[in-house]
């Protein structure tokens, strides 16, 4: 939902390690406060804000995402959960909108990519693809339709920064006339791409 005011939860720790990562200093555990969900929901209250993202790191590779996921529900309009994909998804709380990363050649954790989940996606599910590059753009094409990925949610597309150029990728979508949404780092764009926490 780019452009759209957002409240957002950074879970730490990850256990994946893609070339690209833009958010190295939440890959570590250590690198968060450990706090319970009771105080970090007070924690939010004041905030004005119907949006929740619940990012990372990886946030389901801690075991009680669900249970922070089913009580934002209760606060939040709408709640968002962004996951490598690398999880499996199906006991994320209904409700619950889901932005899944399909790990590409180019990442460098297509291994880790969990495929059950392409079984369980519904309309409420974004299918995001980071490319670095043209191969891995035709990797994507290919698995969209291996899944028939269109048809059963949004796919985005999304260029790792300073390695594929968004003209490129654009141009390359309308010429195949691809059912998908471009998505840009609209915070890098905004304050650049070396700010944290933004
Ligand atoms: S899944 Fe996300 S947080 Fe983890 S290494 Fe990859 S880009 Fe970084």
């Amino acid at each position: 939902m780019a452009g759209v005011p957002c409240t957002f939860i950074r879970l730490a720790g990850c256990p994946l390690r893609c070339v690209y990562c833009d958010t190295p200093n939440a890959l570590s555990l250590d690198s968060g406060k450990q706090q319970s969900i009771e105080h970090l929901l007070a924690e939010l209250q004041p905030v004005q804000s119907s949006l929740v993202l619940v990012t990372g790191g990886e946030p389901l590779a801690q075991k009680n995402c669900h249970v922070l996921l089913t009580a934002l529900l209760d606060l939040y309009d709408v709640v968002q959960l962004e996951t490598s994909g690398a999880y499996n998804i199906s006991l994320v709380p209904e409700g619950v909108s889901i932005i899944l990363d399909i790990k590409t050649p180019g990442s460098g954790e297509e291994a880790r990519n969990c495929w059950d989940n392409m079984d369980i996606l519904h309309s409420n599910t974004e299918i995001k693809f980071v490319l670095t590059d043209k191969a891995d753009y035709l990797w994507a094409k290919t698995i969209m339709h291996k899944y028939a990925l269109a048809e059963k949610c949004t796919v985005l597309m999304s260029c790792t920064w300073g390695s594929l150029n968004p003209k490129d990728l654009a141009a390359w979508i309308v010429e195949d006339v691809l059912p998908v949404r471009l998505q840009l780092q609209l915070h890098k764009y905004i304050w650049g791409a070396e700010e944290t926490g933004v």
